[in-house]
């Protein structure tokens, strides 16, 4: 009992398992009702199960049966029976939550309960994967158990035709990885029709791996891009300005980073030269942007070493090959900016269409659920971020892997010397041995010292998905040596050679800590599968990379009172410290660095919704003449407003410039009172012009073509709209970070700039779409006068 008192905060507790073991006894115990049934009364439970749902019933009040009938499924079909710990597993991801499972527990199975029973709502179930080979292979396998049961199975994965991917999407299960989601997700956003969309309302979904494809995945959003023109004479003024420019004067530029900025000069400079009196106003952030990236194309591209110009144009060289990089080209405009620089034909710019990141698209799931070996040491954001908990499952049986202390060399030299010498010392046992690196570049040096010793081994660089799965799966026989980066072949089991387990297991060193406890956890995790025995090393040195990078001052310190043996291993104790004390601060710097990018994505997040929905409204055709009828009111409101602000007295009213605006909406012309100071009063005298319009506009309905052309035009301007808006969000996301000086919190600028150029982009958006209907009735009546 004293050991729960001690257990640390990262594991789960007896009492918080207790209450999934209650209902695994259940199930159990409807073994005997299920067992004896023949394969049709088996399969005859679906129904029965979507009738008690349809009844009112809960999918809580479902579980113990469903489970049942699903591990005698699995018995018959696959000759596998869920063990218990599996079970538990199943209902911790039926719930929502995450199910923390080692490596070889047999999480594939697992996912076969949550999603046969979720599946049973009728609304889609969505099991992703961290490959398309995975996805597949889990379609097959476990599919048979839910086709056996009566249910439909999806396989989701890129370059399908859209006829295929809507079937997929229809089944009650859908298997796919994770991106090609999302992909899905903004190319429905993108339709001309809703029959063209392929995927239906969000319901549940499983995510396999769940830490690696919400957090290590989750750096880089999802874009779709499409070419673009660019503004030719911006690109070339502001290439003309950075060609004048001197670093330190006009820009600071910061050779690790790349980060560019323009200082108090520079942006004079700038100022005097597009004419402008205030470079920060939210309208100037193109032109900035058009600045920043030429001051880049200057600084950081040099011709016919980065790139060299021929036939009028730029071709990229690869730095390490000295090759050409054929068709490539730069994003962001940078490209364009250096065509400027050197005077040849711009080109178009890719632009995005649409983007998402991976967090953004899962949280649109009503429950998320998730597996992992290794998510524990990440509870804390996990819960923060998508309201999930980690639920550690006991193995199946009892692990009985041994985590050696970390060994720690005073240079790199010396540590992988060692590295290669514990390598041939546990070979000549036979003993397999797995080393993790962190790059391929580490793999390759591990690589060397291994062929010093004259040691064979696999090196699993630049090898396809299934080349790696099948190394790393052999990786457990008699005599292997394979090296391989922490990333290779995730997922895929290492089952022992003959005669392995007499001679310890696998042997996994691991050379190097990586930026998250996690990803080590899931290295040592290859090892003491399904309690085989098995041992994990880390052999570290206080060059690593890491300690370079975030420990710079504590190793100097360290270094002054440092032990070493003949060997140059650290004897200190300290050193252990060190090492788990960088290795968190890594980690709280990144955790930090992906929250601020979230908030900074929750502002578009937010936007995105609105006009995914307005888009939406207008492919269903719901309620077109009405939003059209408002876009009219609000867009005459907003006219009248912006020419008569309340808090102006009204001397400086505008109301001649009210009077072009409103009359370019008008069918006839109005004339606005001067004497008017209620801007109320305005909106009356003009209310019977209004209302004849909106007469015209009710008759619209009555007209086929025209209520086909309509939605047309408005997904135009929409799309169109949003566009230029996510490209305005970049430019003053990239401007935010640079404002420093102006003694505001970037995110607070962000948010509310974010949220003026929303509503700056919004509002032109109804008047586009109203102006351009306003002519389109004009020609209307003209055609009909002629008539
Ligand atoms: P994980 O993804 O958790 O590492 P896998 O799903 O790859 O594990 O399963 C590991 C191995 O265990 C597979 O070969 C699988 O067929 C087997 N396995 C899983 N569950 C069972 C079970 N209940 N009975 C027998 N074999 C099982």
């Amino acid at each position: 009992m004293f050991s729960i008192f001690k257990r640390s905060k990262e594991q789960t507790s007896a009492r918080e398992l207790k209450k999934y073991y209650k209902i695994v006894e259940q199930i159990n115990q409807l073994e005997a009702t299920y067992s004896p049934m023949t394969d049709e009364e088996l399969q005859a439970m679906t129904l029965k199960f979507k009738e008690r749902l349809d009844a009112g019933e809960t999918i809580q009040a479902i579980v113990p049966d469903a489970f049942a009938v699903v591990r005698e499924a699995s018995k018959r079909v696959l000759n596998m029976r869920h063990f218990d710990v599996q079970l538990i597993g199943g209902l911790v991801l039926t719930e929502g939550n995450i199910a923390e499972m080692p490596t070889g527990e047999g999480k594939t199975l697992v996912a076969s309960l949550p999603s046969y029973v979720r599946a049973l709502e009728g609304k889609g179930v969505h099991v992703i994967t961290v490959n398309d080979y995975l996805a597949k292979r889990d379609f097959e396998l476990i599919g048979q158990i839910h086709r056996f049961l009566g249910l439909t199975v999806g396989l989701n994965v890129p370059m399908m035709e859209p006829a295929d991917k809507k079937v997929a999407y229809n089944a009650d299960i859908t298997y796919g990885v994770g991106t090609e989601f999302g992909f899905d997700y903004l190319r429905d956003n993108m339709a001309h029709s809703i029959a063209d969309k392929v995927q239906r309302p969000y319901h549940f979904a499983i995510i396999d791996e769940v830490d690696s494809v919400l957090i290590d995945e989750a750096k880089t959003p999802l874009i779709i891009a499409g070419k673009m023109s660019a503004n030719e004479e911006l690109h070339r003024i502001a290439a003309m300005l950075a060609t004048r420019f001197k670093v330190e004067e006009d820009y600071d530029f910061d050779d690790e980073t790349k980060a560019t900025s323009l200082t108090e000069t520079g942006i004079e400079k700038v100022e005097a030269a597009f004419g402008v009196d205030n470079l920060y106003d939210l309208e100037h952030q193109t032109l900035y942007h058009y600045v920043i990236q030429a001051v880049r194309a200057h600084v950081m591209f040099e011709c016919d070493v980065d790139y060299i110009v021929r036939d009028d144009k730029i071709e990229l060289v690869d730095m390490f090959t000295g090759r050409i990089l054929e068709g490539r080209s730069l994003s962001d405009g940078l490209h364009q900016a250096i065509e400027a620089k050197e005077g040849v034909t711009i080109t178009e710019e890719n632009k995005a269409q649409a983007q998402v990141t991976i967090q953004n698209y899962f949280r649109m799931y009503p429950t998320l659920s998730g597996m992992t070996g290794t998510a524990k040491t990440q509870e804390k954001e996990i819960m923060e971020v998508y309201a999930m908990s980690v639920i550690q499952i006991p193995t199946n049986r009892p692990r009985i892997r041994i985590d050696q202390t970390d060994l720690v060399f005073a240079t790199s030299e010396e540590k992988y010397e060692y590295v290669a010498q514990e390598a041939l010392r546990r070979h000549e046992t036979g003993q397999p041995v797995l080393i993790g690196t962190t790059s391929i570049l580490q793999s390759e040096k591990v690589a060397s010292y291994l062929k010093k010793y004259g040691l064979k081994f696999q090196l699993l660089n630049a090898k396809t998905v299934e080349q790696e799965v099948e190394l790393i799966s052999e990786a457990g026989q008699k005599n292997r040596i394979t090296v391989a980066t922490n990333m290779a072949g995730r997922g895929t089991d290492i089952v022992l050679g003959e005669g392995v387990e007499a001679l310890g297991g696998l042997y996994v060193i691991g050379t190097e800590k990586h930026e998250s406890r996690r990803v080590d956890n899931q290295l040592r995790g290859r090892s003491g599968r399904q309690g085989d025995p098995g041992e994990t090393q880390f052999i570290l040195s206080i060059e690593d990379d890491m300690f370079k990078r975030f420990a710079k001052d504590d190793v100097e310190k360290f270094n002054k009172k440092m032990v070493r043996n003949e060997i140059g291993r650290i004897e200190n104790k300290e050193v252990n410290e060190l090492i788990e004390r960088t290795q968190r601060i890594v980690e709280g710097a990144h955790f930090s660095m992906r929250e601020y990018n979230l908030k900074l994505d929750d502002v578009i997040n937010d936007q995105r919704r609105v006009v995914y929905a307005l888009r939406d409204s207008v492919l269903r055709r719901e309620d077109l003449i009405a939003q059209l009828k408002s876009m009219f009111d609000e867009t005459i409101d907003f006219a009248v407003r912006d020419a008569a602000p309340e808090e102006l007295d009204r001397i400086e009213w505008d109301y001649d410039k009210m009077e072009r605006t409103v009359n370019s909406l008008f069918l006839t012309d109005v004339i606005v009172d001067r004497e008017e100071a209620k801007v109320a009063r305005i909106l009356a005298a003009m209310q019977p012009e209004m209302d004849a319009l909106k007469a015209t506009i009710d008759t619209f309905q009555e007209n086929e073509q025209v209520m086909a052309i309509i939605p047309q035009v408005m997904l135009g301007f929409i799309d169109r709209m949003w566009v230029k808006h996510l490209e305005q969000m970049a430019h003053l996301k990239e401007g935010i970070g640079l404002r420093h000086y102006q003694q505001e919190d970037p995110m607070r600028i962000y948010q509310r700039e974010g949220l003026e150029l929303f509503g700056k982009n919004y509002q032109e958006l109804r008047r586009s779409i109203v102006e351009e209907l306003i002519t389109f009735m004009k020609t209307i009546s003209t055609n009909q006068e002629e008539i």
